[in-house]
């Protein structure tokens, strides 16, 4: 039997979507061929890249002027070819954990750059420096990790600044609709909600590209893989392929607002479990709380009773749940393909652990 796979990266993919990624693995689309040695240029893989791009935009309803490519790299690297090919001068960023501080690391090899941190409180909330008036107007960009995916905290809305946008979207994407108008780049790698590791997507608005003056390496300009379709070099076939799949079955779901109403419902029936239990209790502001990735602990005087409930959650088949070092406890991850039923046996789990102790 399947297990009830928590993990927080790589993640959890639909059960249709794996079968339909082992079939083409064996037959790709009635070429007698695996997808795994198949021309990219071939016909079936350009249609399906062709796909998966136009099926991108039309679930994020991605404007006109806008582009969707993939690339290799992971999000790591677009920490680096974010700045490189937005960041003139000056660039603020939201420091809200570990992902968002090495964007900004980064960042600062290329320019300027003024951070809004909660570090010091070991980012137990999320900071919006836009509610105070404090993003500068003179960065040419804003850059947000939208959800915290090591320490469980999430912005939940595109905030209204002067200045562009700039999102890290990789442990969120799918999970809301986005105001995609907003931003100059959305980028992610694709193993959270997606697919298996290896692609990366970029939604970049075209007329943001071509104003910086460094000379721009030709793999890490976002023009070279928008002008050849994202084929300039060999693409991450098999996980584009996935995406394809998830995506297709996204929209057999009813598209993002399905998908943020089963979230939202998900996360809700964990939180009220953790919030009503005697020995659990949840690690980040009640406001900035997460729904793709639930941290708790014990409470200070069960700590010991952790190992126990490890062992009980691992004899019902709950996979993955131990927290981050960084923050230790448990760490849920709800990512999209990760059905209800499974948060419920987590949470019958809990029950049965606290009526024992
Ligand atoms: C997992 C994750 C990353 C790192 O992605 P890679 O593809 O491994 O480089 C970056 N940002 C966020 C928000 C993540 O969750």
């Amino acid at each position: 039997m399947k297990k009830h796979n928590f993990s927080a990266g790589p993640s959890i993919l639909d059960e249709s979507v794996i079968k339909d990624a082992a079939s083409a693995v064996l037959n790709y689309a009635g070429t007698g061929l695996s997808l795994l040695e198949v021309s990219h240029r071939g016909k079936e893989f350009t249609a399906t890249i062709e796909e998966a791009r136009n099926l991108m935009k039309e679930l994020l309803d991605v404007p006109e002027g806008y582009e969707v490519i993939f690339l290799g790299g992971g999000a790591s690297l677009q920490f680096y070819q974010a700045p490189l090919n937005l960041l003139k001068t000056k660039a603020a960023y939201v420091d809200s954990g570990t992902w968002a501080s090495k964007a900004a690391k980064e960042a600062k090899l290329v320019g300027e750059v003024v951070t809004f941190s909660s570090k010091a409180d070991n980012y137990v909330w999320y900071p919006k420096p836009w509610e105070k008036n404090e993003v500068p107007d003179d960065v040419d960009y804003l850059h947000i990790t939208t959800n915290n995916t090591v320490y469980g905290t999430e912005l939940r809305y595109d905030p209204d600044v002067k200045t562009r946008l700039v999102g890290d979207m990789s442990s969120d994407i799918f999970t809301r609709e986005v105001d995609v108008a907003k931003y100059d780049l959305i980028y992610g790698g694709a193993q959270k909600n997606i697919a298996p590791a290896g692609v990366t997507f970029v939604i970049v608005r075209r007329d943001a590209l071509g104003h910086v003056d460094r000379p721009l390496p030709t793999m890490l300009d976002y023009r070279t893989h928008i002008e050849k379709d994202s084929m300039f070099n060999t693409p991450p076939v098999f996980p584009i392929y996935v995406a394809l799949q998830t995506m297709k079955w996204y929209k057999e779901l009813g598209g993002v607002k399905a998908l943020e109403k089963m979230n939202l419902e998900k996360a809700r029936i964990l939180y009220d479990a953790i919030d009503s239990s005697r020995l659990f209790r949840g690690t980040v502001n009640p406001e900035d709380r997460s729904i793709m990735n639930v941290c708790f602990v014990m409470k200070d005087e069960y700590k010991e009773l952790e190992k126990d409930f490890f062992d009980l959650a691992t004899s019902r088949g709950i996979s993955s749940i131990k927290g981050h070092r960084s923050v230790g406890g448990f760490r849920a991850s709800l990512y999209n393909a990760l059905p209800k039923t499974s948060v419920e046996v987590l949470i019958e789990a809990m029950k049965d652990f606290e009526r024992k102790h």
